[in-house]
Formats: structure tokens, C-alpha cells, sequence
């Protein structure tokens, strides 16, 4: 076993380390009280390679592994956890599904403007009344020649309103429950889009979370991806990444929570010495440090998997993101405990990163759906198996 990174992965995680601290960590606060998206720095960072990480080079992706993806989120999301949602959702739900079931001519279509951070990409399978159980979906898509008709309302899209490409899951057969659901390629200039809401949000002010309206929207047949009644397939098969980087982002927050708490506990005086002199404080640091590295760890294993093409990586997915996720609400908790009155103004960033924080067991699955993956897995195959790289894999 060795945990070491290899060149590649250490230069882009030291570049957006480098960019993220230069260009972003001094507006972060600002941006978020003025929910200001941050363009210019993400197409920056989609110019670094960092929108297609994980397509090849040829479709105008930066073709590297899923250590170097999630090393990635984690430095962005250690700044600013907004941009790490976009670009999340971009590479893991919209690119990676697009090149793995994209026709060529899909894939010429999109793939290197998305790849090289040009638009942006949203995923919209949320309604009002399919969330969790997202085969209730009620969106509907209709074949009228060689043009379907998609109508219906989804919610919670991130980036919407900013996206260049819109992936949709819609009903073509809905007498066919989860296999009558097929995904769409939707560009916002398709005659009956429209945004017509944005989310109030607590936390990840700056990243936009859209209400689609899809009135009678044309959508081309060739813009079908995949075949009719696979979407849902697809769908959850793009969340098993997702989920992998998800967990990224939520290491990444808490990561930043805890370099600031022990660098304000350093400096902070009570009692005539510095609060980092406290066994209390000191045992909080502790643990959120350990609890870091643990999900660290699992956000490692999963990615690792991912790329030697395991089978079952939905479980390993899972489990990181269930554990991230519950992990950085603990941990921003107590960086805000540790700046005590500071950590409840909107002057500390561990403020921005506590509401941030919360989502993370809700979105791209919660953690109760990722507890029912978990136990459906270790049911059905025994609880006491290994992590299995794919026979033969690198
Ligand atoms: C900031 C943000 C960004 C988002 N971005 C996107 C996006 O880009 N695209 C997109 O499609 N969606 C997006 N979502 C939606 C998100 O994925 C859903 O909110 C999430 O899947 C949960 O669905 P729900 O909110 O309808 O909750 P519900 O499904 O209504 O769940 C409510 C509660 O019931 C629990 N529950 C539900 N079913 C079960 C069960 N079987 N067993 C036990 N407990 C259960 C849940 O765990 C939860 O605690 C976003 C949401 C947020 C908040």
C-alpha cells in the first residue's frame, strides 16, 4: 500500500493551491455576502484543466486519474466551497457521463468546451416532489418527429442560470416507473427553457441553485444521451463519482476550518496565555484533525477504485460521503467553538464554512440513502469484504 502522490497529482494540487490562495481566498468572504459567482476564477481554473479532469486529452480534458480530481476539490473547496460544487457537478455528473455514453458526435459537440472550462454544466434531476426518490420525477419528454418535447419544472440546479449545457432527465415511458426515465443534452437557448427562480440558500451563497421551467422545450433527438429508459441508469452511475467527489469537498472544507482554528487559537489570549495552551482546545484540534485524515482516507480509497475499475463502487462511494459529510459538520462546529464570538461574525471565514458545511449530507444524496447503499451492499455481498481493485487493473 502506498499513499504517496506521483508528480502529476502533487503539481496540479500545489497550482490550485497556489491559485486558490493568490485569487480567490481574498474575496471568498465578500463574494459569498454579495452571492457573487465567481466566473472569471472558475473559467481560470477550467483554463488549468480542472473543469475535464478526468476526460482524456484528445477530447480536450486534462486526462488525469481520480487522486488528482479529488486532491483538486479539496484545494478549492479549502478556499471556497462554492466553486468546488460547480466544478464538481461539471466534471463528475455532466463531462464524465457525456463521455461515457456521448455519441462521437455529442462528445466533438460539448465535451472540449466543458473540458476546458468554457461553459459550465448543470444536472437537473431534482423536482419539487422527487428528491431522494427521484423515479417520482414528473418531467416529461415526448418525440414529435425528430424533435422531443420536454415539459415539467426541476429544482436545486446548481449553477443554473450559468451553465452552457443543462443534463435533464425527463420521462418518456412513465407507465414504466425508474426504466421509462431518459437524459437529455439541453442548451439554454432551446426554445422553452427558462430560469424562472433562484434558491434563498443558507449556505454556498455564491454558487446559484436554479428552478428550470421546461415549457414545451424542443430538444433535438440527437440530443437524447443514451437510449430511452436509461437515464435513470446513468443517473446513478454518474452520482457514484459524484458522491467521491462530494466527499472531496467536504475534506476540503474541513480542512480550511481546521488550519484556521488552530492558526486563531495560536494567536487568540485568555487567562495570560493563548488559548492553544488549553487542553480543551487542544483535544478539539485533535480530533478534528484525525476525523480529517479519516475521511481523507476514504475519499482516497474510493478514488483509488474508481480508477482501477472496481466493481461496487457505489458502496466505497457511499461510505466516504456519508462519512465526509457527517465529519465536516463536526469539525466546523468546533472550529467555530474555538473562535468562540469570532467564529459567529461574518468577519471569520469559519462562519461562511458552518452554513457551507451543511448541505453535504443532503445534496447528491443524503445521508440516510447513503446508509440504505452501504447496508443494501454489505447485505447482499457479507460484510467483510475487502477493497477489490478489478483483476488485472493498474
Ligand atoms: C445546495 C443544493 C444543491 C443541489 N444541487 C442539485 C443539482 O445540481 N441537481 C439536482 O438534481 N439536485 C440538486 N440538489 C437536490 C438534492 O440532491 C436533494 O435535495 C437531495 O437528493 C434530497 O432530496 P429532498 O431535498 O427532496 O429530500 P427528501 O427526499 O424529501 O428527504 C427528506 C428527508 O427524508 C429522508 N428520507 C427520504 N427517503 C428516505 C428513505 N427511503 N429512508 C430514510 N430516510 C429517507 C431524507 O434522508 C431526508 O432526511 C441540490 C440540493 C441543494 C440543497
Amino acid at each position: 500500500m502506498d499513499f504517496s502522490l506521483t508528480d502529476d497529482q502533487r503539481l496540479i494540487r500545489d497550482t490550485v493551491r497556489r491559485f486558490m490562495e493568490a485569487e480567490v481566498r481574498p474575496n471568498a468572504r465578500q463574494n459569498d455576502r454579495e452571492e457573487k459567482f465567481a466566473a472569471a476564477e472558475l473559467r481560470h481554473l477550467g483554463e488549468l484543466g480542472c473543469c475535464g479532469m478526468l476526460i482524456p486529452e484528445e477530447w480536450g480534458g486534462a486526462g488525469a486519474d481520480s487522486i488528482a480530481y479529488v486532491l483538486m476539490l479539496e484545494e478549492v473547496a479549502r478556499v471556497d466551497a462554492a466553486m468546488a460544487v460547480a466544478l464538481s457537478v461539471t466534471n463528475s455528473v455532466v463531462a464524465w457521463p457525456l463521455y461515457n455514453h456521448g455519441t462521437e458526435a455529442q462528445r466533438r459537440k460539448y465535451l472540449p468546451q466543458l473540458s476546458r472550462g468554457e461553459i459550465l454544466g448543470s444536472f437537473c434531476l431534482t423536482e419539487a416532489q422527487a428528491g431522494s426518490d427521484s423515479a417520482a420525477l414528473q418531467t416529461r419528454a415526448v418525440l414529435d418527429g425528430d424533435t422531443y418535447r420536454l415539459n415539467g419544472v426541476k429544482t436545486w440546479v446548481t449553477s443554473g442560470g450559468q451553465s452552457g449545457l443543462y443534463f435533464v432527465f425527463a420521462k418518456t415511458d412513465p407507465q414504466a416507473g425508474a426504466r421509462g426515465i431518459t437524459a437529455f443534452l439541453v442548451e439554454p437557448s432551446f426554445p422553452g427553457f427558462r430560469v424562472s427562480r433562484y434558491e434563498d440558500k443558507m449556505g454556498l451563497r455564491s454558487s446559484r441553485s436554479a428552478e428550470i421551467t421546461l415549457s414545451d422545450c424542443q430538444v433535438p433527438a440527437e440530443n437524447r444521451l443514451g437510449g430511452e429508459g436509461q437515464g435513470l441508469k446513468i443517473a446513478l452511475e454518474a452520482l457514484d463519482g459524484g458522491r467521491v467527489g462530494i466527499a472531496a469537498q467536504a475534506v476540503g472544507i474541513a480542512q480550511g476550518a481546521l488550519e484556521a482554528a488552530a492558526s486563531y487559537a495560536k494567536q487568540r489570549r485568555a487567562f495570560g496565555k493563548t488559548i492553544s495552551e488549553f487542553q480543551a482546545i487542544q483535544w478539539m484540534l485533535a480530533d478534528m484533525q484525525t476525523e480529517i485524515e479519516a475521511a481523507r482516507a476514504l475519499v482516497w480509497q474510493a478514488a483509488w477504485l474508481r480508477d482501477t475499475g472496481a466493481a461496487h463502487l457505489g458502496a466505497y462511494a457511499s461510505r466516504a460521503k456519508l462519512y465526509a459529510g457527517e465529519m465536516v459538520n463536526r469539525v466546523v462546529y468546533k472550529a467555530v467553538q474555538v473562535h468562540g464570538s469570532m467564529g459567529y461574525s461574518r468577519e471569520s471565514d469559519v462562519e461562511r464554512m458552518y452554513r457551507d458545511a451543511r448541505v453535504i449530507s443532503i445534496y447528491e444524496g443524503t445521508s440516510e440513502i447513503q446508509r440504505m447503499i452501504i447496508a443494501r451492499d454489505l447485505l447482499a455481498r457479507g460484510a467483510a469484504q475487502p477493497p477489490q481493485a478489478a483483476e488485472g487493473a493498474r
